[in-house]
């Protein structure tokens, strides 16, 4: 395509506009608001908001949208028109400033876990000047932040503006302490990479399990699975192609600067990364992205599965969120340069960082649970439950011999450092399989952390992040704040926290049982489930963090804990209820209709004379009959077992439990039996298509 830098963009109202469209004492003041966090005005907004509106019309646009991330996980948005009515029986196209700044969109119907009563309805979405407005079809979207009556947050997005002003304000200090003068703000960086399915349309309509939970709840292996590895990299199919292509063009014209696109490992999965950006626009970006996959999707008669886990016995999704700081110059801080070792800023954000995955890890591990990572997380494909890090060899050499040299004294530190150190490649890239198995990577400019679901925003991730390691800056800070002599303290300080930390550090493979044993010897928390892991946001020390910074209170973090555990419990039954929907009236129907036309054979064939086939038709008329009756009685031990498990609601966490404990295990049973029976009932009766289906006759 010719024109992508015409039209890369071109449905934003991006900094170009704003220069081009707006006066330039309003065009100074957003960006002051924009680059250095300051409060915005009135007046500047009726302006903007003037100039946005005017913008939008000419582009066709008739309506505008809050747009918000409610704790759902879908965007939502309010479509409001720009016409007012006057008396003339005419309209005008009018949208102020107090509309641009703020909207009051009914927040009854959004997961609040316990902060807003139904009778308190109100919710406000707040303008998010940060992340440009942009156009999709005929509505201006106006990226916002969404919080009750009170300012609790109600969304995803909040935590992630308020953690990333905690980490300017510590970073700065860390910096200042260092003798920077010179850089603003320091504003922290995402890159996320997403993988996806696309399966024919007509396959995914025939099956309710997809349809209502997103995978597939039934379904036996195939002749060929991913074994051969004949996915991964390969060419793309044409139909493909067509649909990534237009998917681009989709990307681009709102702005999402997506780069990189390829095979993934299962067969029909895919992945596509943009460039990386602040990580408030990489939130609302990654969102657009998997919108924009959904709907891009439909239009090529596919559908895109989001879903952490859609086939059993195939690599499932995941969301790779790559995150480093930078400097309002450009400056990466976790960038080693060409000699690391001397290097001590970049030392010192590094060690901030060991510290707070490794004092952290239960946080950052709940950052990454939802209900379809647990058939994930610890499989062959994705990194443990675990969180390690990743730093390479030369990394782990150099923090070694600072180690070392802390101590053997200051006197001989200079040349130890100096001694036996390689330095870093600048391009250490995690191309090694060892390295692809660990959750937190270290990928030479940048950490990788590996375990964020596919469907989920990347906020959990991006706010936790920002906030444990905005932490452990401030306690840097606070230990070097008064040093006389700086580069000694400060070396000091990176061994010993290095020696306290190193326990999180595993270079090895991640996806061994012998990892899961080394783990356990280290004491590193291992957390299999996302209903355990909700503990996570109410304990004592993570609320405390949490508070200090400003990205959430008490309230906050539980009302999260609430609606973490309440989506669980909920997700869980919409797929019991769809096992026992296709188990009694697709799978046990078809079943026995082919029992049926089995039991006329035998008739027919007895009729004439007993034969040999007789027996194998009698043999498999057994069998069936045995197999049903097991189906049967499955079915109704899941009913029991949904039954059990949501009589109690009074609290979330059993509520939870008893879904994970008594209706997964029931679940899986049925399945089982089931995909028995699929491997040798005549497929003329199978009731949907099969994962061969999906995979290897269609597409
Ligand atoms: P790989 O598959 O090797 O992990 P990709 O090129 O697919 O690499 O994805 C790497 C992602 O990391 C891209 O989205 C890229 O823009 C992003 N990235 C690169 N540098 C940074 C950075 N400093 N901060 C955040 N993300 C980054
Ligand atoms: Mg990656």
């Amino acid at each position: 395509m010719s024109n992508i830098t015409e039209i890369f963009g071109s449905n934003v109202f991006n900094d170009a506009v704003m220069k081009e469209r707006l006066p330039k004492a309003t065009y100074k003041e957003i960006r002051k608001t924009i680059e250095q966090g300051e409060n915005l005005n009135p007046a500047t907004a009726e302006v903007v908001a003037n100039a946005m509106k005017d913008w939008a019309i000419e582009k066709g646009a008739t309506h505008f949208a809050h747009w918000f991330q409610p704790m759902t996980g879908a965007a939502a948005g309010k479509h409001d028109s720009f016409i007012n009515p006057t008396d003339d029986g005419k309209v005008i196209l009018e949208f102020s400033g107090k509309e641009l700044v703020k909207g009051e969109p009914d927040a009854s119907s959004f997961p609040s876990g316990g902060l807003r009563a139904t009778f308190e309805a109100r919710g406000y979405t707040a303008w998010d000047c940060t992340s440009p407005a942009f156009l999709i079809d005929e509505t201006l979207y106006i990226p916002t932040a969404f919080c009750s009556y009170t300012g609790e947050a109600l969304d995803k997005k909040t935590p992630v503006l308020r953690s990333m002003e905690a980490m300017n304000t510590a970073a700065l200090k860390l910096l200042k302490v260092l003798g920077d003068t010179t850089t603003l703000r320091v504003v922290t960086t995402s890159g996320p990479e997403q993988e996806y399915f696309l399966i024919n349309k007509s396959d995914y309509l025939q099956r309710k399990d997809l349809r209502f939970t997103g995978r597939t709840l039934f379904g036996a292996r195939t002749p060929k699975g991913q074994e051969m590895e004949d996915h991964y990299f390969g060419s793309i199919k044409e139909r493909v192609v067509d649909f990534m292509k237009e998917l681009d063009t989709e990307l681009w014209k709102v702005g999402v600067a997506a780069k990189t696109k390829h095979n993934e490992v299962a067969p029909s999965q895919y992945e596509i990364a943009p460039v990386f950006t602040t990580a408030n626009i990489a939130t609302d970006h990654n969102q657009l992205v998997m919108e924009t996959l959904k709907k891009v999707a439909l239009r090529h008669d596919f559908v895109c599965l989001l879903h952490e886990k859609p086939f059993a016995g195939i690599n499932g999704s995941g969301k790779h969120n790559n995150w480093s700081l930078a400097t309002n110059d450009g400056n990466n801080l976790l960038d080693p340069g060409k000699t690391p070792e001397k290097n001590i800023s970049f030392l010192l954000f590094l060690s901030a960082v060991l510290a707070a995955v490794d004092e952290y890890a239960d946080l950052l591990r709940l950052s990454a649970a939802n209900p379809g990572n647990d058939h994930r997380l610890g499989a062959n494909e994705a990194p443990p439950a675990i969180i390690s890090i990743f730093l390479g060899e030369h990394l782990v050499e150099i923090l070694e011999s600072i180690e070392m040299s802390t101590i053997l004294g200051p006197s001989t530190r200079k040349s130890e450092i100096s001694v036996g150190v390689k330095t870093l490649p600048l391009l250490a890239k995690d191309t090694t399989d060892r390295n692809r198995t660990s959750s937190f990577a270290f990928t030479g400019n940048k950490f990788e952390f590996r375990m964020v679901p596919s469907s989920a925003s990347i906020a959990g991730s991006c706010f936790v992040l920002n906030t444990i390691v905005a932490e452990t800056i401030t306690q840097i800070v606070d230990k070097l704040a008064k040093s006389k002599n700086l580069e000694k303290d400060a070396m000091k300080l990176v061994g010993e926290l290095y020696s306290k930390h190193k326990r999180v550090i595993y270079n090895g493979n991640g996806y061994t049982d012998e990892w899961i044993a080394e783990a356990a010897r280290r004491g590193l928390p291992n957390i299999t489930n996302m209903v355990d892991s909700t503990k996570a946001i109410i304990s004592k020390k993570n609320i405390d963090v949490l508070k200090k910074h400003g990205v959430l209170d008490k309230n906050e973090c539980e009302s999260r804990y609430e609606i973490l555990l309440e989506q669980y419990s909920k997700t869980i039954m919409i797929e019991a209820l769809t096992v026992l929907d296709m188990g009694r009236k697709q799978i046990l129907p078809s079943v026995l209709s082919f029992q049926g036309s089995l039991a006329g054979n035998i008739s027919a064939m007895n009729d004439i004379k007993k034969s040999a086939s007789t027996a194998t038709a009698t043999k498999l008329f057994d069998q069936l009959t045995k197999d049903i009756d097991l189906l049967d009685k499955s079915l109704t031990k899941l009913e029991a077992a949904i039954n059990k498990a949501d009589a109690d609601h009074s609290d979330s966490f059993k509520h939870a439990a008893k879904f994970r404990d008594l209706v997964c295990p029931a679940m899986l049973e049925v399945r089982e039996i089931s995909d028995g029976l699929e491997l040798y009932v005549d497929e003329e009766f199978w009731p949907f298509p099969t994962y061969g289906d999906i995979f290897f006759e269609t597409i």
